[in-house]
This record gives structure tokens, sequence and C-alpha cells, in this order.
């Protein structure tokens, strides 16, 4: 693959994180995620990063002024320079169009957009099935990966905990968020054909077998 610039989009449970970073692993590109940057900026106290912690502080969201400042700041960083994959942005039609202009800016031209689709109720399942273990941090699913004795964990450390943010109430808003938000942005990459998209429905491996062998030959 030669270098360019990836974004990846994908519901939450669609297993967004856990690809860019294999992407990144197996072309030797940087993974940029944008919460990565954030806690970043944050602990490194940058001036952009001091901004942003004022904003989540205030219980705001973090405006797009910051977001772009942060995201230009490492796409500037040497290890970009093989190319990169975005984890987390563009997250708004603005934020799309800033990127744009960078890209073109900085010689990207333009983007290859991949977006993991999942069904609905995988998406539920990936997510309201989850079960971990709060002493040794494993990860269960009732669905996928069930633990042999229903509430403990396989190595009998203790019993599992559901994630409050893991219900399904909390997951069925979650969804209907990314969709409403989302939309827009599957527009305006779809109009400009630079929409691809990615089946999110198998397993992990499966996913990313399609995703490299999409990229080896777009
Ligand atoms: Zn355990």
């Amino acid at each position: 693959m030669r270098a360019r610039a990836l974004i990846l989009l994908g519901a939450p449970g669609a297993g967004k994180g856990t690809q860019a970073r294999g992407l990144a692993q197996h072309f030797g590109i940087a993974h940029i995620s944008t919460g990565d940057i954030l806690r970043h900026a944050v602990s490194a106290r940058t001036p952009l990063g001091l901004a942003a912690q004022r904003e989540m502080e205030a219980g705001h969201l973090v405006p797009d002024r910051i977001v772009n400042g942060l995201v230009r700041e490492r796409l500037a960083q040497p290890d970009a320079a093989r190319g990169f994959v975005l984890d987390g942005f563009p997250r708004t039609l603005a934020q799309a169009r800033y990127l744009d202009r960078l890209l073109r800016a900085q010689g990207w031209g333009r983007p290859l957009v991949l977006n993991l689709r999942t069904d609905e109720d995988i998406l539920r399942k990936r997510m309201t099935g989850r079960r971990t273990c709060p002493v040794c941090g494993e990860i269960y699913n009732i669905y996928f990966n069930p633990p042999q004795n229903d509430a403990m964990c396989d190595r009998e450390c203790a019993k599992l905990i559901h994630r409050a943010d893991d219900h399904e109430e909390v997951v069925g808003q979650r969804l209907a968020a990314y969709e409403a938000q989302t939309k827009p942005l599957i527009e305006y990459y779809s109009r400009r054909k630079l929409l691809h998209h990615i089946d999110g429905n198998g397993k992990p491996e499966s996913v990313a077998r399609e995703l490299y062998s999409f990229l080896r030959d777009p």
C-alpha cells in the first residue's frame, strides 16, 4: 500500500479502535486516535491541551477549533509521513471540511474512507453482552464468548461486571447518537466517492483480513 491518508468510521461496538491499531501495525502507518491525542495533549500541558482541558472541565464538548488544531499538530509528526489511519476524526461535517483542506495543503490529496458497516443487532449484542473481570481484566461476552460459569470469571477471580455504559438503554442512546452524528459524514464522503464499506459483522480477525485485502487493492 502506498502512503496514504485513511479514515476509519464505525459505530460504537464496531471494533474501530482494534481495527485501526491492526491497520497501523500491518502497514507500518501511524494510528491517530483523537482520544489518545487529547489525553496526551492534556497530560503534556500543551496550549491546545490546556484549552481542551478547560472545556472538558466546564462540561463542554471540545470545540472543533481545538480538535482540528490537535489533529494538525499530530499529522505534522514524523511517523505520520508514511501514512496514517484516523480513528475518531472527523466527527462532524465541519471537521471533515477542515481535514480536506489540511490534507490538500500537506500534499496528501483525497483520503480513503473506510466504513465498518455492522448490523445493529450485532452492535447491541457486542456491547450489552460485555462482561469484565474486575480482578484480571479479562473481557467476556455472554453471546459471543461466554464465561463457563454464568457470572464468574473463568479464573475464579471474582464476579463479572456489567459496566453502566453497556446497559441496554445507554447502548441504544449511544447508537442513536452515533447514527445522527455520522449520517452527514457518510453522505459527504459518499457523494465525493471516497467512501468504501467494509463488512464489520465478522470476528475481528476476519474483518481485519477484509480490510487488508481491500487496501492492498482498493
Ligand atoms: Zn478474572
